[in-house]
């Protein structure tokens, strides 16, 4: 914790508060303010003692020529501003719960580990209403039926290593401990959840739940609705609408919420009487914020599990590499959950079809085309999965070799085949399809390459009377839209489902039996040395979806490399042995989980200017012992919205020999960097395209 500078009591007689308290000799005490501007401190303001502010709560104060809704996070006696200068506090806000010391200490956690000014820290981390100047929305009655959280419909019996797990988190209620629920696909992680949930709230306490995606809420939520009919739950996420976020909010810091669900956000929430944190699919890439505070969800719901004093469980079927390193470890407790929940269920079959030597029609291999025709058949769905949105991802001239590339990227335009344009999926520029080749004019321009729009029209040539039905980020963008559909699918509705990532997470389709993976050599060649780990946990968790059911499933998965350790694994269902050889890569190349990482990005309109800002910081300060930079490299996509991208690693053996690194080196790097550049740190950094 900082130390408040300064000591000692001062009086200010000279002072003169509005309200004409002048001639006394008050009390003045100095409060530190967290203000929501771009500038790395916090600001100083008096206040007497007629004014009861004390840290945490949420005060007006006059911040040049308006005023601006802060949180006082230290109360002192002293400042190093000359008091004279220092204005009064103008009132203090009681119309939400004073933020506890606790939620404090997470803010300056966050703040210390993730490099980032506290004052931006604590008043990103509120909703927008509650630093904002607009009165708070009345409080919400609570419903009739909100008031018997104990009740509690169960589901299914559990089965004896369900039982195992909910055994052993009950059993350290009120006590710190992650545990890793490891649980295949299909398992029933989510009723170990709903059981371990019921326990806290019956005890008194609160329990708060992290999913990944925001379409994965309205699915989990009506489950929990249904297991908890009498429980207030709040649910948050960053696409609610202003007064149901600030309500979710409020009900939860004031104790009044029993269960909080929602993404990475929610672990932000204060939560007065927290006794449980569930992390599900606690491998997903999305727990990491991508700007501001670059903070991992799953990691602040650990460090917020501790200080709340409460057991944290993150499930998966396929633990991330630094997940399962902490759990062969000891740091955290593996739970099992080695087979499927429904008797008589089991793990689909994995099989790989061999690109080289299959007929391939449209993309399509014959197998494939088989297996999708044996489905329609029986009545059963199956689903084709590409991880690439649009219709084809390039669209090009044979004549000439031109190729149509974003102005502002380098990167291709994606063809979009619905509305007839051209798209960047990397700065969202859009243009309409040329007539002809702006080179030699030829006018037949050629679709290369699939994305699911166009796998989509293959499969409506192909299979007529099939009702197909795509899913991906370009037909989910209304609210609630992927959740309607996604809901359609699980009554049975649609015969063949064609879509990305958007379907691989989590969902229940009982009548699915067929999964068909597409494209997925294309991310097992990438430069990244996490893309064999982001495959496996893909396919595993497509593949996941077929034949959770009495009828068996099965995953064709098409391939030119049907011998690669990653595809052979998958086709056993062996996680474990997968996740030790990839360790041992890792720890033969030093990477994490094997040692601590941060990358400082910068760009700039120019690479030379890049370039040099990051050649001058590996330079700034003297390398201590232990610390590693490496060169600075251009991304892969170096140029993105008009702006020449680069970055270097900074490598430790030791967490707190880096951070120590780390703060020197983020306080003296501002001076560094030229107008017209902008950078960040970014530490533990998952992302590196
Ligand atoms: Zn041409
Ligand atoms: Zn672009």
């Amino acid at each position: 914790m900082d130390n408040f500078p300064g000591s000692g009591k001062i009086t200010h007689s000279f002072f003169h508060k509005p309200r004409g308290a002048g001639k006394f000799l008050l009390q003045m005490r100095v409060l530190r303010v967290a203000l929501e501007v771009p500038v790395a401190k916090l600001f100083d303001y008096l206040c007497d003692d007629t004014l009861p502010a004390e840290a945490g709560d949420r005060v007006v104060v006059a911040f040049g020529a308006r005023e601006r809704v802060g949180v006082v996070v230290e109360v002192g006696d002293g400042s190093v501003v000359a008091s004279a200068r220092l204005k009064p506090v103008t009132r203090v806000l009681a119309d939400a719960p004073r933020l506890s010391p606790e939620w404090l200490e997470q803010m300056r956690f966050l703040s210390t580990y993730y490099q980032r000014p506290l004052g931006e820290t604590v008043a990103g981390s509120l909703p927008p209403r509650l630093r904002s100047l607009k009165p708070l929305p009345k409080k919400r009655k609570l419903a009739q039926e909100e008031g018997a959280p104990e009740r509690f419909v169960a589901g299914p019996a559990p089965n004896a290593a369900q039982t195992e797990a909910i055994e052993k988190v009950a059993a350290v209620l009120g006590t710190f401990r992650p545990f890793l629920l490891h649980g295949v696909t299909g398992s029933g992680k989510t009723e170990v959840y709903l059981r371990l949930i019921a326990r806290a709230v019956a005890s008194g306490r609160q329990a708060l739940a992290l999913v990944p995606e925001i379409g994965l809420t309205p699915q989990l939520e009506a489950r929990f609705r249904q297991a908890f009919p009498g429980a207030r739950i709040s649910v948050l996420h960053s696409a609610l609408e202003d007064t149901a976020r600030t309500h979710a909010w409020l009900d939860a810091a004031r104790g009044e919420a029993h269960i909080v669900l929602g993404t990475r956000l929610a672990v932000l929430t204060p939560m007065p009487r927290l006794g449980l944190v569930v992390v599900d699919e606690e491998h997903d890439p999305s727990f990491k914020q991508q700007e501001g505070l670059r903070y991992s969800g799953r990691d602040a719901a650990i460090q917020r599990a501790k200080l709340a004093g409460c057991p944290v469980v993150l499930g998966t079927a396929t633990p991330s590499l630094e997940t399962w390193q902490n759990a062969r470890a000891g740091r955290y407790e593996l739970l099992t959950l080695p087979e499927r929940a429904v008797p008589g269920a089991r793990l689909p079959a994995v099989r790989t079809v061999d690109l080289r030597t299959e007929i391939v029609e449209h993309g399509l291999a014959k197998t494939v085309l088989e297996a999708i025709r044996t489905r329609l058949a029986r009545g059963e769905q199956s689903l084709v999965f590409i991880n690439r949105r649009g219709y084809a991802p390039v669209l090009a001239c044979e004549a000439c070799g031109w190729a149509a590339g974003c102005q502002r990227c380098s990167a291709r335009l994606v063809l979009h085949a619905s509305d007839q344009r051209l798209r960047c999926h990397h700065c969202g520029a859009e243009e309409a399809i040329p007539r002809a080749c702006p080179t030699c004019g030829n006018v037949d321009l050629k679709p290369l390459g699939r994305g699911t729009q166009r796998v989509e029209e293959t499969l409506a040539g192909l299979f007529p009377a099939a009702r197909i039905l795509r899913i991906d980020r370009d037909n989910s963008r209304k609210r609630g839209e992927l959740a309607r559909t996604l809901e359609g699918i699980g009554r049975g509705e649609g015969d063949i489902l064609v879509g990305t990532q958007l379907l691989a997470k989590g969902h229940d389709f009982p009548n699915l039996t067929l999964v068909c993976v597409l494209n997925a050599d294309s991310s097992l060649l990438s430069t990244d040395y996490r893309s064999a780990e982001r495959l496996f946990a893909t396919l595993a968790q497509v593949g996941g979806r077929s034949g959770r059911r009495e009828q068996p499933g099965e995953v064709l998965v098409q391939t030119r490399f049907p011998g690669h350790p990653m595809y052979q694994a998958l086709l056993r269902h062996d996680y474990a042995g997968f996740a030790a050889s990839q360790l041992a890569e890792r720890e033969d190349a030093g990477f994490p989980p094997f040692v601590f990482e941060a990358a400082l990005r910068a760009e700039a309109t120019e690479l030379a200017v890049t370039m040099a800002f990051l050649r001058a910081a590996a330079r700034l300060l003297p390398t201590p012992d232990g610390v590693r930079i490496y060169d600075p490299v251009p991304h892969v996509i170096t140029r993105r919205a008009g702006y020449e991208r680069a970055q270097l690693v900074v490598q430790s053996h030791s967490r707190p020999v880096l951070q120590a690194f780390l703060a020197e080196w983020n306080a003296a790097l501002p001076a560094t960097a030229p107008g017209g550049l902008r950078w960040h740190l970014d530490v533990d950094p998952i992302e590196f395209d």
